[in-house]
């Protein structure tokens, strides 16, 4: 089990309690502002996206983080694969999946889960596993299940759920790391 500190919008001060509290691995979900708090602080941290990538960001994801967990439409994937060949660094990736298929949500359907992560495979991307974000007020349960039966159906062994409010509903269904924020940092700042 891999807890992944979520550090977005948290100030200076906590990540360095943290990183002395010897935590290393965190997730952002902006590569702008994860490139601003991590510069200098990058060496021995594993950095993850957890937030929605733009292909016109991929190449600065690519050079940042370790695991790009965000990774839902063929674009996308194309352009990560690309950039993955010119410059010969290889993120870990996932598939996010919009277990509750919220039209304002990021993540691939579920039904289309199988056919996308075939799609990833033949562009030479190796996912190892998949990332969901329930819908807010609805019980997780159902939503994680869903993501490890995909997982499984598919031969990935990874599986991304869980945050502060339902980690361990995510880890009594599988969840292989918890993305939690403010359950260790306290509240975030607004932006
Ligand atoms: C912010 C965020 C989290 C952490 O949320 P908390 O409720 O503070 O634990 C987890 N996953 C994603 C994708 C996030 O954007």
């Amino acid at each position: 089990m891999t807890l992944v500190a979520v550090s977005k919008q948290q100030p200076d001060e906590r990540i360095e309690a943290m990183l002395a509290a010897g935590q290393r691995v965190f997730g952002e979900n902006r590569v702008q502002e994860a490139q601003q708090r991590w510069i200098g602080r990058r060496a021995g941290v594993e950095l993850r996206l957890i937030g929605p990538l733009q292909t016109n960001k991929v190449r600065e994801a690519v050079a940042l983080f370790d695991v790009i967990e965000t990774v839902d439409r063929e674009k996308l994937a194309r352009a990560v694969a690309d950039d993955m060949v010119r410059t010969g660094r290889s993120p870990r990736i996932y598939v996010q999946v919009n277990t509750g298929e919220e039209p304002q949500k990021a993540g691939v359907a579920p039904g289309e889960a199988d056919a996308f992560i075939a799609l990833c495979r033949g562009m030479g991307l190796t996912p190892e596993g998949l990332m969901c974000i329930p819908p807010d007020g609805e019980e997780p349960d159902a939503h994680f299940a869903l993501l490890a039966r995909i997982a499984a159906r598919n031969g990935l062994s990874k599986l991304s759920m869980g945050m502060s409010a339902d980690y361990e509903t995510a880890v009594r269904l599988g969840a292989t790391s918890v993305r939690v924020g403010s359950a260790l940092f306290g509240g975030r700042t607004p932006r």
